[in-house]
C-alpha cells in the first residue's frame, strides 16, 4: 500500500533519553514536507525505557508509528522493518540519535525530483572521532564506491531518501547479515547525493554499535565487494612469499659466504611465518564465506514484530 507521500523510518536502540528531542525536531520539521506522512519509529530491541518513552508521547504525534521488535536485530534490520511497512511514496531514513538534523530530508526530497532513486546524505563536516570511525569510513567508502558505476562520498551517512519501491527491493533483495549500501551499486539504482549538516551524538553511549557489529558490517562490505577479498589475500601471499624467499635468499648467499646456521634459521623463519600468514588469511576469509551461506541457508527472517502501535 502506498497512500502517503512520505515516510521517515527511525530504527532505535536504547535511545531513551533522545526519544523526546527526535520527536519534537521531527515535528518541527514535518509540517514542511509533502503531507499526507507517517512516522515509523522501530524499536529494535531496547532494554531501557524506549519503548515506555515512545509509547508516552504517542498520543501527542497522530502520524507516528511505533513498530516494537522481539529483539536487538540490528540497525540495518530494523530499517527493513520500516522499508516493508513504509506507505509513503519516498522513504526517508534517519539516525536516532540526531546526529543527523530532520531538518536537511527537505534536501534530500529536493534532489529526488533530479530523477534519483535513493539521495544519499554527504556528512562533509563529520562530528565523529578520526581513528576509530573516519578511518574505516575511508576504506568502506573506496571498497563500495570502486564497485559502482556512479560512486558517491559518503556510504555511511544514515539519513538518505529512497522511492518506496527502492526501498522494498533493498528489503527483499538482502540478507539478514547485510549492510545496505553495498547493494546500491550492484542492484543499478540511479544514486546521488547532498550535503547534510552532522552534530555530536547527543545522549546515551557514543555508539550503539559495539566492536563485533562493526566488524560484521565491514565484513559484509568486504565480502561484497566480490573479488576484492580474495586479490587482497593474492597479494598478502604474494608479498609473504617474496619476502620470504628473498630472506631465504639472503642467509643461503651469507651462509656461503662464511655465514654460520643462524643466517638459514633466519631465513627459514621467515619463510615459516609468510606462509602461515598466508594460509590464516585464505582460512580466514573462505571461512567468512561459510559463516554467511550457513545463516542464510538457515533462513533466518532479518527482524520479527511484537506489536505494531498505531
Ligand atoms: N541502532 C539500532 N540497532 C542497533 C544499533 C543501533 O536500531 O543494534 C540505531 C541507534 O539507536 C541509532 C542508529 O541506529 O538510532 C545509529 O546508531 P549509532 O548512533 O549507535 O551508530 P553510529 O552513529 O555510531 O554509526
Ligand atoms: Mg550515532
Amino acid at each position: 500500500m502506498m497512500d502517503l507521500a512520505l515516510s521517515i523510518v527511525v530504527p532505535v536502540y536504547n535511545e531513551e533519553v533522545n526519544i523526546e528531542p527526535l520527536l519534537a525536531r521531527i515535528a518541527d520539521v514535518l509540517p514542511g514536507l509533502p503531507a499526507p506522512h507517517e512516522v515509523i519509529v522501530v524499536d529494535d530491541g531496547s532494554r531501557d525505557a524506549t519503548i515506555a518513552k515512545l509509547r508516552s508521547v504517542k498520543k501527542n504525534y497522530p502520524w507516528l508509528k511505533i513498530v516494537e521488535l522481539r529483539r536487538n536485530f540490528g540497525q540495518h534490520s530494523a530499517t527493513y522493518a520500516g522499508f516493508d511497512l513504509a506507505r509513503g511514496a519516498i522513504v526517508v531514513t534517519l539516525d536516532g540519535d540526531l546526529q543527523n538534523d530532520p531538518a536537511d530530508i527537505a534536501k534530500l526530497l529536493e534532489k529526488m525530483k533530479e530523477g534519483y532513486e535513493i539521495v544519499c546524505g554527504w556528512r562533509s563536516n563529520r562530528k565523529d572521532p578520526f581513528f576509530s570511525r573516519k578511518l574505516p569510513s575511508l576504506i568502506v567508502n573506496w571498497l563500495i564506491g570502486s564497485d559502482a558505476p556512479t560512486p558517491i562520498h559518503d556510504y555511511g551517512c544514515f539519513l538518505r531518501a529512497y522511492t518506496n519501491q527502492t526501498a522494498k527491493e533493498l528489503s527483499q533483495f538482502s540478507t539478514s547479515r547485510g549492510w545496505f549500501p553495498v547493494l546500491f551499486a550492484k542492484l543499478g539504482f540511479r544514486v546521488g547525493e547532498v550535503a547534510v549538516s552532522h552534530h555530536e551524538r547527543r545522549g546515551g553511549e557514543q555508539s550503539k554499535h559495539n566492536f563485533f557489529r562493526r566488524m560484521d558490517q565491514f565484513m559484509s562490505v568486504f565480502l561484497g565487494a566480490r573479488a576484492k577479498p580474495f586479490q587482497f589475500v593474492q597479494i598478502i601471499g604474494a608479498t609473504g612469499l617474496g619476502l620470504g624467499g628473498l630472506g631465504l635468499l639472503a642467509a643461503i648467499a651469507w651462509g656461503l659466504s662464511g655465514g654460520d646456521s643462524r643466517s638459514l634459521m633466519l631465513g627459514l623463519v621467515s619463510l615459516g611465518l609468510n606462509l602461515w600468514g598466508f594460509l590464516t588469511a585464505v582460512v580466514g576469509t573462505v571461512g567468512e564465506y561459510l559463516v554467511g551461506m550457513n545463516y542464510e541457508i538457515g533462513r533466518h527472517p532479518k527482524y520479527l514484530v511484537r506489536a505494531i502501535h498505531e
